[in-house]
């Protein structure tokens, strides 16, 4: 079983009228909710309120995919908090940061760059598939369109990805690397773009398809202690 914990910061289903209406029980619940129709799949929640914000050392240990949405509170993450996070995902941990994501403190400490993006509230997207044989690809069509999403757009002040596997396309005219994999010691990290709190993209079966296939991807093949040089080396030095 692979064991998946959705982080939400949950603010905005709760006091934006418009936002509540599309996700009433929260973006995690959505998410939690088609993740578990798999068999292979096991799924907690945690939310910024917790203590620890639902993210102590055991979670995280029984974590093997950490899903992460995040959006106006990201600087009430502690910084010990994103630490942790960062040292799991070294250690082998999964991490999906899906959308406003990208300015989390976790992404950004392991991305070491601004991550910062062009951005327009509203428009049409169309997804294109640009690695058909990744396995985050699988059973998705060569692209498909979001009818409303929130434009983001290059730059992206992200390291060169190990592979973009989709590019957003907007009616704007504007390009967005969507899909993005980074590797960061033993851990697997999946940047996707769709999300935002007031559209309804996490009810698009693509969309789904997209972020279970990220899951089975991302989920640890080691799980271990950070790499440190063995002093037996050392010595034979
Ligand atoms: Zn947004």
């Amino acid at each position: 079983m692979i064991k998946v914990t959705v982080w939400n910061e949950f603010i905005h289903e709760r006091i934006d009228a418009e936002a509540r209406e599309v996700y009433p029980d929260g973006i995690h619940s959505v998410i939690k909710k088609f993740l578990e129709a798999n068999e292979d799949i096991t799924v907690r929640t945690a939310t910024l309120d917790e203590p620890e914000c639902g993210l102590t050392e055991e979670v995280l240990e029984n974590t093997d995919v950490l899903i992460w949405w995040g959006h106006m509170k990201h600087g009430d993450v502690s910084d010990e908090i994103a630490e942790r996070v960062q040292n799991e995902v070294l250690k082998g941990m999964g991490l999906i940061a899906l959308h406003s994501g990208h300015h989390s403190k976790p992404f950004k400490r392991l991305m070491g760059t601004s991550c910062n993006l062009t951005w327009r509230e509203k428009d049409r997207e169309r997804i294109w598939c640009c690695k058909p044989g990744h396995p985050i690809a699988e059973g998705v069509p060569e692209s498909f369109v979001l009818e409303n999403e929130e434009m983001y757009s290059e730059p992206f002040g992200v390291p060169n990805p190990d592979d973009t596997v989709f590019i957003g396309w907007y009616a704007g005219g504007e390009v967005f690397r969507s899909g993005c994999t980074f590797t960061r010691e033993n851990g697997r990290i999946f940047y996707f773009q769709p999300g935002h709190e007031t559209f309804g993209s996490f009810y698009n079966e693509n969309i789904r398809k997209i972020i279970t296939n990220a899951v089975r991807w991302a989920a640890p093949v080691l799980r271990t202690e950070k790499l440190v040089c063995p002093h037996s080396l050392t010595a034979l030095i």
